[in-house]
């Protein structure tokens, strides 16, 4: 599709088998960046297109800073992925592009399946989907037949499709104190230091598959400790998806959005940030004048993975953006019977937030005054 060549590089992740450790290799092709004249021809014809097709831009903050301001400007959306999910759901637009990784655009499908769902590149995954294969987490579910199963949005429909309630970073730990206070016992899946910092906040009995994220997992405490005595008056805003040595060391541990509010209201100026550095674009616009550090990925003899840059969320770029809206190509298909299973386990989060009125806006705050469970029902 893309007539410039595009390296492809591979990636080691966790993909634990049988609760044991294990790594596994997968690919990333990152278009490179186009010059300056080709950007600015690709966001016109980009902005023509959508208009054209009657098609609406939804990007994560992860993305390239082009693709979050063409979502913007012209009336998408750009957000983490549980706002996401419910601008996607509510918007008319009867096509949705999704500029970030595979399973957001599944999460599209799966809540509007009467609609078309386009992505630049069908090939964006993600280390947590990738290290969470259906079949051995059905096995695992069935080992377990007693636990509610809470899984991340970062997974398969599939796996969703297993689950009770789907969560996102943002509101997982509201969910998991809730069922906590209800006697349940949770199954997590798959990222094990989000399950373990819910965990820890809620005192919930939590059995926790062992997955990771590429980006965040590499981000190392020693060293993010040297950075803090660098810069004393920086305050840490931390991706709660970060090892433990790394959230202990945050003023702020949070979704994106949660992160990006941090940003904005927190009496500072200078903050050290641990999370894909695609939220940076955000951060900067939404606190002018502030001061911005990405947080440490490697000592001084250590290489980094990701460097702090998911390379499936880099598969966005304008140039396939343009070629599928032109197109049509690149569509998300759900086995619909699959997909009908998997959102209940969305709606009853989607459910939970509204309840809560917690729409995931960027105030990301939450109210403890509507009833829940207003929909699907408990599971
Ligand atoms: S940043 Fe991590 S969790 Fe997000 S898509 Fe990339 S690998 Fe998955």
């Amino acid at each position: 599709m893309n007539a410039v060549t595009v390296p492809i590089k591979t990636y080691e992740y966790d993909r634990p088998q049988a609760g044991m450790a294990c790594t596994a290799e997968a690919w990333a092709k990152v278009p490179s960046a186009p010059e300056m004249a080709e950007r600015a021809e690709l966001k016109e014809r980009i902005r023509r297109l959508l208009k054209e097709k009657g098609a609406v831009l939804v990007a994560h903050y992860y993305v390239d800073a082009d693709l979050q301001d063409l979502a913007e400007e012209t009336g998408g959306c750009v957000s983490d992925s549980l706002e996401m999910a419910r601008f996607g759901r509510d918007h008319p637009a009867q096509t949705l592009v999704v500029a970030g990784v595979r399973f957001m655009g599944e999460t599209a499908k799966i809540l509007s399946p009467e609609k078309t769902i386009l992505m630049p590149d069908l090939d964006a995954t993600c280390s947590l989907d990738l290290g969470c294969p259906a079949d051995e987490f059905a096995a695992f579910c069935d080992q377990h037949p007693d636990r509610t199963v809470v899984v991340y949005a970062n997974t398969s429909a599939a796996v969703k499709a297993r689950a009770d309630w789907m969560v996102t970073s943002s509101i997982g730990l509201d969910i998991v104190a809730e069922l906590h206070a209800q006697g349940k016992k949770i199954l997590w899946a798959p990222d094990r230091h989000l399950g373990s910092y819910i965990q820890a906040k809620t005192g919930a009995d939590m059995l926790l598959w062992q997955g990771s994220c590429l980006v965040h997992d590499e981000f190392k405490g020693i060293e993010l400790d040297l950075l803090k005595a660098e810069y004393p008056n920086a305050k840490v805003l931390v991706h709660p998806e970060s090892p433990a040595n790394v959230v202990a060391q945050a003023d702020a541990v949070g979704s994106t959005t949660q992160l990006i509010n941090a940003a904005q209201t927190m009496d500072a100026t200078h903050f050290i940030v641990a999370t894909d550095n695609g939220i940076l674009h955000k951060m900067r616009i939404a606190a002018p004048g502030k001061t911005f550090i990405e947080a440490p990925t490697a000592g001084n003899s250590a290489t980094c993975k990701s460097c702090a840059h998911c390379p499936w969320m880099a598969m966005n770029g304008l140039r396939n953006l343009a070629e599928v809206l032109e197109s049509g190509a690149n569509q998300i298909h759900v086995d619909p019977a699959v997909g009908l299973q998997a959102k209940r386990a969305i709606d009853r989060m989607l459910d939970f937030a509204a309840a809560r009125r917690a729409k995931a806006l960027p105030t990301g705050k939450l109210e403890n005054n509507a009833p829940m469970f207003s929909g699907v029902g408990p599971a």
